[in-house]
């Protein structure tokens, strides 16, 4: 039989969720209706979905707020998010990918863009291996144990800025488009606006501290990783540490 993927859909409004459970039903898919956040964590606890569709207006916890705590959760970081928002605003949709969602869809939407978004976010899963480690002048990234180091300081970064970091070393001293790093780190980007890219390089530089100069926004084309940066004090070559 064929696997069906399962979707949690935490919508408090019955008729709106009933309607998307019935569309989900025709793609294939397997829908599982929660009305608020205590009700999606309680299906959660019981088994874990493919993808999960969050409104962002919900009863008591919002849906941002359930993202950024699925998010913290081991058991569910990796689950794909889907947020719904009535509101189209750009800082509503950045607030949403900042907390974790990976892609979101304004309210109306035809069931053909929903159902295209599900599938684009269960494609786009792991579409850049990471296999291998790689070091750029002090920056040190193991792919097998997932760690960072800059001067043999530790350095924590999300799942979204690993991968990107991990392309970008890669790939150092070479500059990269927006859309050929949303084709590289989220696999099929269709939906994604290139402005996400932004989002995830702001966060990159935060997470790298003295080595986010490392970092290089080239104006008109892209961004790219480079050795030959100041990072604290000037340095065209590597001086050892
Ligand atoms: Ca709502």
């Amino acid at each position: 039989m064929k696997h069906q993927p399962r979707i949690l859909i935490v919508e408090d409004e019955p008729a709106i969720a009933e309607l998307i459970a019935v569309n989900l039903t025709h793609g294939g898919f397997t829908p599982v209706i929660a009305g608020d956040s205590v009700a999606a964590q309680r299906e959660l606890d019981a088994v874990l979905p493919d993808v999960i569709l969050l409104d962002w207006m919900l009863p008591g916890q919002s849906g941002l707020s359930l993202a950024r705590h699925l998010r913290k959760q081991a058991r569910t970081r990796s689950i794909p998010i889907l947020m719904l928002t009535a509101k189209g605003d750009e800082p509503d949709k950045v607030a949403g990918l900042d907390a974790g969602a990976d892609d979101y869809i304004t309210k109306p939407f035809s069931t053909q863009e929903l159902l295209a978004r599900i599938r684009a976010v269960l494609r786009r899963r792991a579409p850049e291996s990471v296999s291998d480690s790689v070091t750029v002048g002090e920056l040190m990234l193991d792919a097998a144990t997932h760690r960072i180091s800059f001067q043999g300081q530790e350095l924590k970064l999300g799942p979204t800025e690993f991968k990107l970091l991990h392309y970008l070393m890669k790939h150092a001293e070479r500059v990269h488009s927006r859309s050929t790093l949303l084709d590289k780190i989220w696999g099929d980007h269709v939906f994604i606006e290139e402005r996400t890219v932004d989002v995830h390089v702001k966060r990159l530089r935060e997470a790298l501290g003295a080595a986010g100069t490392m970092v290089e926004t080239v104006r008109g084309a892209g961004y790219r990783l480079t050795s030959l940066t100041t990072v604290g004090q000037p340095a065209a070559a590597q001086s050892g540490t």
